[in-house]
């Protein structure tokens, strides 16, 4: 499958707002013509999904998925060692995003959710690709810096260092062209589409055996946690999902803010508070300004009420849903066979193609 985007890529390397413009354009385009895009996204199974990812990435993926994109969807578990010995309570963790993505809207006849093991073909395509970037583009990537400095282990494995080559595998193997992502993901974009050009022009011959991805970006693109650095699963600073009201309230008040009475929505100064305004905002439907208004003078108990409200309602129906979902694993353990199977057709599609055109067929 080959697509063709009207999308300037003249600039590679360019910042957040660049990437926050092209994808108002690709919004358009997708409203326009859902069925040029195939969507790859996943996570990491090493807990349980929380607003970083509803706002970041998987609103916009059922989005997509509701207007018609065909959407992939990898449960990342061999990426789980990047910075731990060993992957803990592994099938629990798997389990829990399948339920997570159910509850949030996916729908497994139109989505296909796989696990990264079991799907040889992709993982094969990691030799080829590592060899198209090079160990000094691997060492400048941020989100790699920033994530040994966050990590577990003492020292940086391989697996670590070259995990973004491995992410482009995940999305090149199905030929994805659309990648919802939240912000720390669009240096391994870059690595991708740097992967893909460079196939093209290495073995294509003048065929685009590879898209170059674009990034899609939510209005929430790096939502902080309560400890004011961005909401992850591994650093104890997330609001869950499938959290009780309770502990989504405990969990609230105990967010870092700032000394400042006023509350005010400027992302670049306040960046604590104005996350929280953020959060309350994309739960009610409304401008982070006017949410920030409407408090005013008020401090930030009643910041962290409004928020906690407006949380826990807009939770209440996917935790009500996930719950559901939970009394039955079988059907869990269906939704991945059945992912499974379908990701691993593609993927020896794509993996004869790829030793097809480098004269690796015999
Ligand atoms: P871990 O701490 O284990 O790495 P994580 O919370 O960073 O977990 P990932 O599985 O690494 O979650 O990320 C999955 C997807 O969710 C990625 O697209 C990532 O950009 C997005 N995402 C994760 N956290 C946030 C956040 N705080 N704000 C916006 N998007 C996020
Ligand atoms: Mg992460």
């Amino acid at each position: 499958m080959t697509i063709d985007l009207d999308v300037d890529h003249s600039s590679p390397s360019d910042g957040l707002s660049t990437v926050q413009r092209r994808s108002a354009v690709l919004e358009e385009l997708v409203h326009r013509d859902p069925g040029r895009f195939r969507v790859l996204t996943g996570d990491r199974p090493t807990g349980r999904l929380h607003l970083g990812h509803y706002f970041g990435t998987l609103h916009n993926r059922v989005r997509l998925q509701n207007l018609g994109v065909e959407m992939l969807v990898i449960i990342a578990d061999y990426q789980v060692l990047t910075d731990r010995d060993v992957a803990d309570r592994l099938t629990e963790h798997v389990e829990d995003l399948v339920l997570d993505y159910l509850a949030v809207g996916v729908d497994p006849q139109r989505a296909t959710i796989f696990t990264h093991s079991a799907i040889p073909a992709l993982n094969q395509l990691l030799l080829p690709f590592l060899s198209l970037i090079t160990v000094a583009e691997l060492g400048r990537n941020p989100t790699v810096k920033e994530e040994i400095a966050q990590s577990q282990q003492s020292s940086v494995s391989g697996l670590m260092f070259t995990y973004p080559a491995h992410q482009a595998a995940d999305i090149l193997f199905c030929k994805a062209n659309l990648v919802p992502v939240g912000q720390d993901q669009l240096p391994h974009l870059e690595v991708t589409r740097t992967i893909a050009r460079r196939f093209n022009s290495r073995y294509g011959g003048g065929l685009e055996i590879f898209p170059e991805p674009d990034a899609l970006l939510s209005a929430a693109p790096l939502l902080l946690g309560t400890d004011g650095t961005k909401m992850s699963k591994s650093r104890g600073n997330a609001i869950v999902l499938a959290s009780s009201a309770d502990e989504t309230a405990r969990s609230i008040r105990s967010a870092k803010t700032d000394s400042h009475r006023h509350i005010s929505y400027e992302p670049a100064t306040r960046p604590e508070v104005s996350s929280l305004v953020l959060l309350a905002a994309l739960c009610l439907g409304r401008d982070p300004r006017q949410v920030a208004e409407d408090l005013g003078g008020r401090g930030a108990a009643a910041l962290k009420e409004t928020v906690t409200e407006a949380v826990n309602a807009y939770l209440a129906p996917i935790r009500e849903r996930r719950a559901l979902y939970a009394q039955d694993r079988g059907h869990i353990r269906k939704v991945l066979r059945d992912g499974n199977e379908r990701a691993a057709a593609i993927a020896n599609t794509t993996l004869t193609e790829v030793r097809s055109t480098m004269n690796a067929l015999y």
